[in-house]
């Protein structure tokens, strides 16, 4: 069966600190609103596994999922709200940096951007913290249906050329919309787990 068609939902937690210790896990980073829960429903084939923001950024609740046979799914808060006070947000971007540079179970990142929008600064920063780790990164540009398809192959060359000297970073365009694009994650995801 496909990776991620056997991902079931198993906890949500409020502390990154409050992770299981055993296990391996890939994250799932972007800033809010980017796509990352359909994304992850897309993947799923299943409509409401994660849950699709009505309220960008409210929560920063941590979803657990599970893909069986001790291999995760962590579901990061969508970053970059502006409405969640300073004080909060910088909290939370010490909390994730530490996560993501730290973290022993995490053996790859998927970072989710928008097409249209692809490397702002959140988005830089959270490579700033994953990249010296080694770890692989996988770059989804989703929401690939509002490009024309000369748009979507440019965004892609442009940021595939960012990551060119670095073998660890891989790039792909998706659109949870079209349902295009979720044979390639599943396996640089696959891969990664079976490393
Ligand atoms: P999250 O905050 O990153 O989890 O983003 P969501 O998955 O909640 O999506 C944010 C908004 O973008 C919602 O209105 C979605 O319907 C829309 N959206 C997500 N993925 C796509 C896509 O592939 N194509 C299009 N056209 N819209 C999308």
């Amino acid at each position: 069966m496909p990776l991620f068609r056997g991902l079931r939902f198993l906890t949500t937690v409020n502390d990154l600190r409050m992770l299981p210790l055993e296990g391996v896990e890939v994250a799932f980073a972007g800033r809010s609103n980017a796509g990352k829960s359909s994304a992850i429903n897309t993947l799923a084939n299943h409509t409401r596994l994660a849950f699709v923001s009505k309220t960008p950024g409210r929560t920063q609740h941590i979803n657990y999922f599970d893909f069986g046979n001790d291999r995760r799914l962590v579901d990061l808060p969508g970053y970059g709200y502006a409405e969640v006070p300073e004080a909060v947000r910088r909290h939370w971007q010490t909390m994730l940096g530490r996560y993501l540079a730290e973290r022993p179970n995490l053996i790859g990142l998927v970072l989710i951007m928008d097409s249209r929008r692809p490397l702002l600064e959140l988005d830089r920063r959270m490579l700033d913290w994953f990249l010296p780790t080694g770890k692989p990164v996988h770059i989804m540009l989703t929401k690939s249906d509002k490009l024309s398809n000369q748009e979507k192959q440019t965004v892609l060359r442009k940021v595939q050329k960012e990551f060119v000297d670095n073998e660890k970073v891989t790039v792909q365009l998706f659109s949870s919309l079209k349902k295009q694009g979720a044979e390639e994650t599943e396996t640089v995801v696959g891969q990664w787990f079976e490393a």
